[in-house]
């Protein structure tokens, strides 16, 4: 049995900031229907520890013709399971209408891909929509390992009156062979965390990996490394995903995770 102290509150409005808590995020890569969404968002509340279901609606694709999400369709289906199962969401944004559709549907969380942290335009125009908005804002490291590029995205949300902003690890590109599709440079991460010792900075090890047989020992070791949660891809069905099909775990496979991380952490 994991950590019972560990496991959300009931009916509390999940909170970013550091305390003794992980935030955990777990969800599909993609929303792609709302019987999918309602599936994953009753497993995600029975296995208790998990702040926020996520889904992607607008998907930032590397190649053409990819599916690219349902859009505001998606943030529909999300305020509807959320009425329905109590379940808070999270959701990527990349402009500053993303985030107007997203206030209006009634997301509780937004967080920031990696592809547009690299663009300070896109982050200016996205801190300027968030002006006086409370909702948490978490910041995907960017694609290539720029500490001063990461900071900075962080920063100008902040400048703008966010008081919840939050960093999540996922890895930088590679080139060279590699087991994982990118690159953890847990270094890079560590420096943001000790430069910002106030910042929640949670791993993603779905996208560091893009393998689900590599999930259980990348959050070890983020864990391990003192990392404050955990960003995870959940489908009902991996194999038949839209997006990421190869990353994402069933929710059985997660709730064993999670319960091997939190069992191993009692046991320490
Ligand atoms: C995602 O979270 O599904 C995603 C597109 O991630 P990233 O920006 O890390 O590639
Ligand atoms: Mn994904």
């Amino acid at each position: 049995m994991a950590n019972e102290k560990l496991k959300t509150e009931e009916g509390t409005n999940p909170s970013i900031q550091k305390d003794a808590k992980p935030l955990i995020i777990a969800g599909p890569c993609s929303a792609e229907s709302p019987q999918q969404l309602v599936e994953v968002a009753q497993e995600l509340k029975k296995n208790g520890f998990v702040n926020y279901m996520r889904a992607g609606v607008w998907k930032p694709r590397t190649t053409p013709n990819s599916f690219e999400g349902y859009g505001t369709e998606a943030l529909i289906w999300l305020n509807q399971v959320k009425q329905e199962t109590g379940m808070p969401f999270a959701t990527e944004v990349a402009t500053e209408r993303h985030v107007y559709e997203c206030l209006k549907f009634g997301a509780d969380l937004l967080w920031i891909g990696a592809r547009t942290v690299s663009n300070p335009f896109a982050i200016q125009e996205i801190a300027s929509a968030l002006r006086g908005v409370q909702i948490p804002v978490l910041v995907k490291n960017p694609l290539s390992p720029d500490l001063k590029l990461w900071e900075g995205a962080i920063n100008r949300l902040r400048l703008a009156g966010v008081k919840e902003v939050g960093a999540i690890h996922r890895g930088f590109t590679v080139w060279h062979a590699s087991p994982f599709r990118n690159f953890p440079m847990w270094e890079v991460a560590l420096q943001l965390k000790a430069n910002n010792p106030e910042l929640r900075v949670i791993s993603d090890p779905s996208h560091i990996s893009g393998d689900a047989q590599y999930i259980e020992l990348l959050s070890n070791r983020a864990i391990n490394l003192g990392f404050d949660g955990l960003m995870v891809e959940v489908h009902p069905n991996p194999k038949i995903a839209l997006s990421d099909a190869k990353q994402q775990l069933t929710p059985n496979q997660f709730n064993l995770l999670i319960s091997n991380i939190f069992e191993a952490k009692q046991a320490n």
